[in-house]
């Protein structure tokens, strides 16, 4: 039976952790404070920023949210972001994707102030994590690295094979695991024969946004696998067959009308991986955490405690 890399145990242990170093800033004079920007009412932006501004309460962390018009142009928002590098009682900012079109994303998080920039997206901070040096790093990959390290799934000298190139999860979770010492091979779409390259991966990661679609025989038996994926099937079909009309699904999918499915086929890492993480409840969790931990870390920076 493969070991489920359980990230709400993992998630649970860094908010536990976090907790005192919160009470030590406080002690020092302020706790951290994060500062969300969310524009417009894109249904998924309002969930995660919800459940961020609860995390931070959670922990005693000041939140802000500013929720500035849709109609916002990128020069109104870029005052707002030098505003908030300004403020004293801010140590991170988060402009929650996506953006609306009129306004230029990529001019918006080079405005952020990278020692304030907890989503590690910013190219000083990107630029940090190619040369090793420390900075805040982007928090889906760090979490997975967490989970591989709190499992004591050895990395070092491994074959890690990262399956999805982008700026937010392949590049930053493959270059973590260069510096953990594993050999990385990264594919994408124009990747051929992509199953047997993934056959040779002691850590398969798969950032891909397709449903299910690492089947069996692309998991190297025994191997670790990492399914970072989160798509909503929303065809009852797609639900029956992913999930071989499992009653539980097929229920939840009747009662909330789709159901979230990873990357990975669980019935294939169920049967070949030796450890994966399940979705919902493997990742997804981790995000949230290592965003906590990156506010907290920038705070103490800042305060020089650190
Ligand atoms: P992107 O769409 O930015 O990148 C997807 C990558 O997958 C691309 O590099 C693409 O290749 C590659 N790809 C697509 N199709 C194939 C294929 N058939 N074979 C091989 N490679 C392929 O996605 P993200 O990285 O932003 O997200 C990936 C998944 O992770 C999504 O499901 C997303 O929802 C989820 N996610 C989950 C998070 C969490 O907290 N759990 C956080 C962030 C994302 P190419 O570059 O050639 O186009």
């Amino acid at each position: 039976m493969p070991r489920i890399l359980d990230g709400t145990r993992v998630r649970d242990e860094i908010k536990n952790e976090l907790k005192p170093r919160v009470a030590a800033l406080a002690a020092h004079g302020r706790p951290p404070g994060l500062a969300v920007a969310l524009v417009g009412h894109d249904p998924g932006s309002e969930i995660y920023v919800r459940n961020k501004i609860k995390t931070c309460q959670e922990l005693g962390i000041y939140s802000e949210t500013l929720r500035p018009p849709e109609t916002i142009t990128t020069d109104e928002l870029l005052r707002t972001v030098e505003e908030l590098n300004r403020r004293g009682d801010i140590d991170g900012i988060l402009v929650q994707l996506p953006l609306p079109k009129q306004v230029d994303a990529k001019r918006i998080l080079l405005a952020v102030s990278p020692e304030k920039d907890v989503d590690g997206f910013h190219p000083c901070n990107v630029g940090n994590l190619v040369a090793g040096l420390p900075g805040p790093r982007a928090c889906t990959p760090a979490g997975i690295i967490e989970m591989l390290k709190r499992y004591e799934i050895p990395m070092a000298g491994r074959r890690a094979v990262v399956v999805g190139r982008s700026d937010i999860v392949g590049k930053p979770v493959a270059l973590l695991l260069l510096h953990q010492h594993a050999t990385v091979t990264i594919c994408h779409s124009k990747t051929p024969d992509l199953p047997s390259v993934c056959r040779q991966a002691d850590i398969l990661v798969a950032a891909i946004g397709r449903p299910a679609m690492i089947t069996a025989d692309y998991i190297k038996p025994g191997a670790a696998v990492i399914d970072v994926g989160m798509n909503r099937l929303d065809a009852r079909a797609d639900a029956a067959r992913i999930f071989r009309n499992s009653p539980e699904k097929l229920a939840s999918f009747d009662k909330k009308g789709n159901v979230l499915v990873g990357d990975v086929d669980p019935f294939g890492a169920a049967e070949v991986a030796g450890a994966y993480t399940p979705v919902p409840g493997g990742v997804g969790p981790l995000t949230i955490a290592m965003l906590m931990a990156n506010t907290v870390a920038a705070a103490e920076r800042r305060a020089g405690l650190c």
